[in-house]
């Protein structure tokens, strides 16, 4: 579960191409980055995998399933975005409950799953407040929980620490680290950091002038004689 192919994916805005024709292939349980300036193309390729813009020329397959015609809500993909988008009326446990109440998990599941992934972000004693009465960090790891509890197979994440000041993302990528390890989840993770990039990867896939210019391990990539 998790295995992740792009086959000549490609996109264009008018005269604009935002991604050429690219390919790539992510394996169960890795961890990838996507590193690049801005206007690379880093998240065009992320909103093509999860379907939130229609690819103008080749596939995305999940685990051997094109997803060419599968809708956005039925794809076993998690999403962290730089702006947590917590829904401000919802309480921490509900903001965190809601992907399950939407796929309609019974009610003694969701509060064991919640409990759960609150323990994980280490936020039980703030089950009961509101978004708006918690920090950046905080806000941001309610969105990590709500990603994770509903355990996708595929985690898309854009900037998921890009609000946040240089010591708090510092932790924050270690909280990554470990939701990682112990999810299981291919993870696609968007960044301009290079620092990040290394901290996090197994592999890293540089994107510049909307392509991909290397892919390798950070080894691979940053101790070329
Ligand atoms: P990055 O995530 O690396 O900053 P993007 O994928 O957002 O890069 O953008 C890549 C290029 O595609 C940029 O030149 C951007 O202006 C262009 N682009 C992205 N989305 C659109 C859009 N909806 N309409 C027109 N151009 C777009
Ligand atoms: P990033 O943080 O990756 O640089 P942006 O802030 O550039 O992202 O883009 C945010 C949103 O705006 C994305 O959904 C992207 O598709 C869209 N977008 C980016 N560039 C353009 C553009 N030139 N025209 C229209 N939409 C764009």
């Amino acid at each position: 579960e998790g295995k992740l192919v792009i086959e000549g994916l490609c996109k264009r805005y008018g005269a604009t191409t935002a991604l050429e024709p690219s390919s790539l292939s992510v394996t169960e349980g890795e961890f990838l980055t996507l590193l690049g300036p801005s206007g690379s193309g880093k998240t065009t390729l992320l909103q093509l995998i999860c379907g939130l813009v229609e690819a103008s020329e080749g596939r995305v397959v999940i685990d051997g399933r094109d997803q060419s015609r599968m809708p956005v809500h039925q794809r076993d993909i998690g999403l962290v975005f730089q702006h947590y988008a917590l829904f401000p009326h919802l309480t921490v446990a509900e903001n965190i409950a809601f992907p399950l109440k939407m796929r309609r998990r019974p009610a003694a599941e969701i509060a064991r799953r919640v409990e759960d992934a609150l323990a994980m972000v280490h936020l039980g004693p703030l089950a009961k407040r509101f978004p708006r009465e918690l920090s950046g960090g905080q806000q941001q790891r309610v969105a990590l929980a709500r990603c994770f509890v509903y355990q996708p197979s595929i985690i898309l994440m854009d900037e998921p620490l890009g609000a946040l000041d240089k010591k708090l993302r510092e932790h924050m990528q270690i909280e990554i680290k470990r939701l990682h390890r112990e999810s299981g989840a291919t993870i696609v993770y968007v960044t301009h950091d290079q620092e990040e990039a290394l901290a996090l990867s197994d592999r890293i896939c540089l994107m510049n002038h909307a392509r991909i210019e290397q892919l390798g391990t950070p080894r691979e990539i940053y101790e070329r004689p």
